[in-house]
């Protein structure tokens, strides 16, 4: 029987104070690592999980945390990556509004692990009621003493702050949160050096996701073996799956890693809106290659859905049915990865520019079969050629969409028209 580790007590007003998270077990894993454990000790543990991180990469957590250096003078920094603006993709905003002190803890684990002293929470702009929530939160901490200097005693010094973003998706890579926490504009960073050893003001830096830090807190209660039982043992846990789109019951659902797709569609989701057939499904988050109907009988983690040529990503799963133009859909895309584009690489800022234009052609029945051609050109210009993987995330959908329906981009060509009618 699998249990909620991160959502169980996420629709009561007051889980969001302290005295609920105490009431409730809150904050014994932190106090366990502070009087128990020392930080390799905690690395690891997470290690021993094989905790993944759940942005999108899905990069080992404790390897990342192994590689900030153990014995140099500079200040290390635990940064909250929370900065989630992936369409299809809202856990983390949950995650922050029912239980932010769970990944309070985390971070302060994290903190803990990676020798840092200062930990900022970079948090969209948009999510104002969130920021507010966090700093109320951090607050509580510091007033019950496990933020602060000498931390229950134990010697252990920690601050924590929230930083605003100004509502760019560019500044939840990343190096372009650090440039962008340092105060610059948010231009991703060349790799290396990667932040563990240069990110943010030039010092060793972790950068992770909300859930992959409310995750922790569990890993040590309970121990890496507890964690490694739920789902596939290399990519193990409990897993917040978006569902979005054309589905009865669209929301955030957390099931262990590895659940059945079309299990999570059709049971947890209630099965497609107006009972028409599905189409497609975008199973990561707008940015990874997308399926057909025919493929969704496949486990969400992240090894499963590499071996059918997509990917887990931030598991914002995006439904389709039957009446959705697919020329349409990666319009829609392609207007949020242009607008969205730092314009600092050509290939990036030129080719989603491009891709737009011509998707709106041929929605619009104004393309000729060149026009379907220099589409799939513009995404292989893009591909791997960019400095952060937005130029990827905006070329994998053109070259899956049209790899799985190009027959569909094709029929615009002949009819000269949207043949689903779509809203051109
Ligand atoms: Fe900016 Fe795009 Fe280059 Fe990323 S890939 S650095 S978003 S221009």
């Amino acid at each position: 029987m699998f249990e909620k580790v991160l959502t169980q007590h996420i629709n009561i007003p007051e889980s969001q104070s302290i005295e609920y998270y105490l009431k409730h077990g809150g904050y014994q894993a932190f106090q366990k690592v502070l009087k128990s454990m020392s930080p390799d000790e905690v690395i690891e543990e997470v290690k021993a999980s094989n905790l993944r991180g759940r942005g999108g990469a899905g990069f080992p957590t404790g390897v990342k945390w192994g590689f900030v250096p153990k014995d140099d003078s500079k200040p290390h920094y635990l940064l909250v990556n929370a900065d989630e603006s992936e369409p299809g993709t809202f856990k983390d905003r949950l995650l922050i509004n029912g239980n932010p002190h769970l990944v309070l803890e985390g971070a302060m684990i994290a903190s803990f692990a990676i020798r840092s002293n200062h930990s900022y929470i970079y948090i969209r702009g948009e999510f104002v009621k969130e920021a507010r929530i966090l700093e109320k939160a951090i607050q509580e901490a510091y007033d019950k003493g496990f933020l602060g200097k000498n931390i229950l005693g134990t010697g252990y010094n920690l601050d924590m702050a929230v930083h605003r973003g100004a509502g760019a998706y560019i500044c939840g890579e990343e190096t372009g949160l650090i440039e962008s926490l340092e105060g610059k504009r948010g231009w991703p960073r060349i790799k290396p050096p990667f932040p563990a050893i240069e990110g943010y003001q030039h010092s060793p830096t972790i950068v992770n996701n909300v859930e992959t830090l409310a995750c922790v807190p569990s890993i040590i209660e309970r121990g890496a073996s507890w964690f490694k039982s739920i789902g596939p043992e290399q990519s193990p846990g409990p897993k917040l799956y978006c569902l979005s789109g054309h589905v009865k019951r669209p929301g955030v659902y957390e099931l262990p890693m590895g659940t059945n797709l079309k299990e999570i569609i059709y049971e947890d989701g209630g099965g497609i809106l107006d009972d028409k057939k599905l189409k497609a499904v975008i199973p990561g988050g707008s940015s990874v290659p997308i399926l057909r109907a025919d493929e969704i009988d496949v486990a969400m983690d992240f090894n499963s859905l590499a071996a059918i040529g997509t990917m887990l990503g931030s598991a914002g799963t995006i439904v389709m049915h039957e009446d959705t133009c697919m020329v349409d859909a990666l319009l829609n895309l392609l207007h949020f990865y242009r607008h969205e584009s730092c314009g600092q690489c050509t290939p990036c800022r030129e080719g989603t520019n491009w891709a737009e234009k011509i998707l709106h052609k041929i929605e619009s029945g104004h393309a000729t079969e060149k026009d379907v051609e220099l589409l799939g050109e513009v995404a292989n210009h893009i591909n791997f050629r960019t400095i952060c993987p937005l130029g990827d995330a905006a070329a994998m959908p053109i070259q899956s969409f049209l790899k799985k329906f190009g027959d569909e981009f094709r029929a615009h060509v002949g009819v000269g028209h949207c043949p689903l009618n779509s809203r051109l």
